[in-house]
């Protein structure tokens, strides 16, 4: 991506801007194409190439960026300002790639619908503001460019305008723009979709302490449905055409259009206080993690029954029922990811890390190829978990193309935070960095190869009294150790928390930590039998294509010991990080290419059996009452009498010290399904009498 950053024609940007603000091109160069081709969308790209220079340039300090970024700042300023020497806008200060009337129209009177009419459509046009002027802030930000910053104050200058005014030259202008017209802007499908507009405001808010522009980012909030329904935790989504609340929302809500708002509205709680919003955050993220998370981080995807849209949301609790149709859009992770961090600067849920990893080293790690190219980004768009789907890269124009360009240059945004009274460093991801804290004189060195390996090293370069917190993920099983200057520490390595380490630090103190990657089995929440394989925190897909959409069935409690392993028998290591299981190859999936793969399997257990040993009684379902949807799904009764099996129950409480624990857990359990009436006597006997004979079987 820093190759595509570097080599690609940042001139071809410039010719729809150029374009419109009347100002020529050279010749022979041409738009980028995709949606930044002269359409609706047109800009977006611009935006976020803008970005991807930033944080290059931040990241490597390599001239060819900021003199890339310097020259688009410079020619996309006067842009601006020969459209408004021009008299060709409505309100001064706009830029764009196309008129300022396609952002007007949007509003009263005509509230413009998305669609192909260049005259009368409009598409998102404020999120395509959104990205231009995160462009140059993050040129302002990431390089200092005092140009930037005046450019995108000027454009926020005009959008306080034309979100207050309005079209005021229209014929039928009725007066300023109301909250009830704002709300009616932002309900509405594709063309009131903003991106995170409203953390651009929040964002000058605190660089000027002007009051205008945290007016502007409260105008953009989802006032009608989505907004209220968050602050009270009610999950609307997708509701059923009866239960849709407000004017022009759909019955689906589109995933992308609405993650980013939620990390505007953490914004202006950061600016304001007002807890409201950072209660609608909060709320909305629980919304969607995990109730509709898939295995690699992504969420989204047609259900049978529901409209045939896979970047609109699966209704609540569908997981599995959401697969067979595709969906999971990268650039919905991204913003996922966004959000999650930015809530944790909040409130620090270890488990809002565990989700940004997850997301990171798989979903996000695994949507770019492993290839180079200056003229395509090779990254996804969907990544769908469908039985023997392959992934297609290559996204020029595109949203997941703009977002993919941001995603593979900023891996180091969230690996260490500090706390606000810096008594803290905050160690969240195992990244290879250099961390330099200039305000405590310290540098942490950070040297690991993960997740390509199971181990870090920190070197500390500061003097003092510093308490470092360390992330035990909650995927650990297998222990996290922890050495300063190779003498093991006693720690409090809880998975899914973090521990502290508080030391007088001197420089050249080494932290080494291992954190070996177990095998361990994630199921669908809505359906148990639909799993997916993890080594430490990357998914392990199956390779190769079943066919038709089908599911590998694998069959695995037969090779457990008690340890519950399932690496020593069942799922083994064939080299690098690649395993074998029933003649198939799991490999991780941040692997960039196109093989077909299967990211879910189906578990199938039909009998009891502990090691070879058979009980000859079925392994019997608890009725969980699985699955139980929110929205009905067509063909499948909710609640359900699905659920977890009798050998599920049991191997959840491995591993087991010896054969008394082993057989407490199988008698426990055993007792259970008696009293449910799911085990007659005779079975119950059956079973207990197998287990105990499974003593040698069973040992490790
Ligand atoms: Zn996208």
């Amino acid at each position: 991506m820093l190759n595509f950053a570097r080599l690609y024609d940042e001139r071809r940007f410039l010719v729809l801007f150029n374009n419109n603000a009347g100002r020529p091109n050279p010749p022979g160069v041409s738009v980028p194409g995709g949606w930044e081709d002269g359409g609706l969308l047109s800009g977006h790209w611009a935006g976020h190439y803008m970005t991807t220079l930033a944080q290059s340039y931040a990241d490597q300090g390599e001239d060819v960026f900021k003199n890339k970024l310097d020259w688009m700042v410079h020619e996309l300023g006067e842009c601006q300002d020969a459209l408004a020497a021009g008299g060709a806008t409505v309100h001064p200060g706009y830029l764009g790639a196309y008129p300022e009337d396609v952002v007007l129209r949007l509003g009263p009177p005509r509230f413009a619908v998305y669609g192909g009419n260049p005259e009368t459509n409009t598409w998102a046009p404020w999120y395509t503001q959104h990205k231009i002027m995160r462009g140059f802030l993050d040129a302002y930000e990431l390089t200092g460019s005092e140009r930037a910053l005046a450019i995108v104050l000027k454009m926020a200058d005009w959008a306080h305008r034309a979100l207050t005014l309005g079209d005021v030259n229209h014929p039928d202008y009725s007066g300023p723009i109301t909250r009830d017209e704002l709300n009616y802007m932002w309900d509405l499908y594709i063309a009131g979709e903003y991106g995170g507009a409203n953390e651009i405001f929040a964002h000058l808010h605190e660089r000027t302490g002007d009051p205008k522009y945290l007016e502007i980012a409260m105008l953009f909030d989802n006032r009608e449905s989505l907004f209220d329904a968050c602050v009270d935790d009610q999950d609307i989504l997708v509701t059923t055409p009866e239960t849709r609340p407000g004017r022009r929302r759909p019955v689906r809500l589109h995933a992308n259009t609405h993650v980013p708002q939620f990390t505007g509205y953490m914004r202006i709680f950061e600016r304001t206080g007002e807890d409201e919003y950072h209660r609608a955050a909060k709320n909305f993220l629980r919304m969607v993690v995990p109730h509709r998370m898939f295995a690699h981080g992504g969420t989204s995807g047609n259900f049978p029954g529901s409209n045939n849209n896979i970047e609109m949301f699966q209704n609540r609790a569908n997981i599995a029922n959401a697969i067979a149709a595709g969906g999971a859009e990268t650039c919905t992770t991204y913003n996922l990811l966004k959000l999650a961090r930015n809530l944790f600067f909040h409130e620090q849920d270890p488990a809002l890390i565990d989700y940004y990893e997850r997301g990171l080293v798989n979903q996000i790690a695994g949507s770019r190829a492993d290839t180079t190219s200056t003229s395509n980004p090779q990254v996804t768009y969907f990544q769908p978990l469908t039985p023997g789907a392959s992934r297609g890269y290559g996204n020029t124009g595109t949203c997941c193309g703009g977002t993919g360009m941001e995603n593979h240059t900023k891996y180091q945004e969230s690996i260490y935070f500090y706390s606000a009274d810096r008594s803290t460093l905050w160690v969240n991801l195992y990244i290879p960095s250099t961390l330099h804290w200039e305000e405590k004189v310290f540098t942490i060195t950070q040297e690991t190869d993960f997740p390509r390996v199971q181990a870090t090293k920190l070197t500390v370069d500061g003097r003092g009294k510093l308490d470092i917190k360390l992330r035990v993920p909650g995927w650990v099983e297998n222990g996290f150790l922890v050495r300063i200057n190779g003498t093991k520490q006693t720690v409090n390595a809880k998975p899914g928390s973090y521990l502290t380490l508080t030391r007088n630090w001197r420089p050249g103190d080494t932290i080494d930590v291992s954190m070996p990657f177990s095998i361990r089995i994630e199921r669908a929440s809505d359906r148990p039998d639909t799993q997916s394989i993890f080594y430490g925190p990357l998914l392990m897909p199956i390779l190769g294509n079943p066919g038709g959409g089908t599911y590998r069935e694998l069959s695995l409690y037969r090779y457990l010991k008690r340890d519950g392993d399932y690496s020593r028998a069942a799922i083994t290591p064939a080299g690098g990080q690649t395993f074998t299981t029933h003649g198939f190859t799991l490999r991780p999936h941040y692997t960039g290419d196109s093989l077909p793969h299967s990211p879910y399997f189906r578990r199938v257990e039909p009998a009891i059996v502990f090691g070879s040993i058979e009980a000859g009684v079925p392994n019997y379902k608890r009725n969980d009452g699985l699955p139980n949807y929110d929205v009905p799904v067509e063909g499948i009764p909710s609640p359900g009498t699905d659920g977890l099996t009798f050998l599920d129950l049991v191997w959840d409480q491995a591993p087991f010290p010896n054969h008394g624990r082993f057989m407490t857990a199988v008698l426990q359990t055993a007792d259970e399904f008696l009293a449910a009436g799911l085990f007659t006597a005779e079975e119950k006997d059956l079973v207990v009498s197998a287990a105990a004979r499974a003593r040698e079987e069973l040992k490790p």
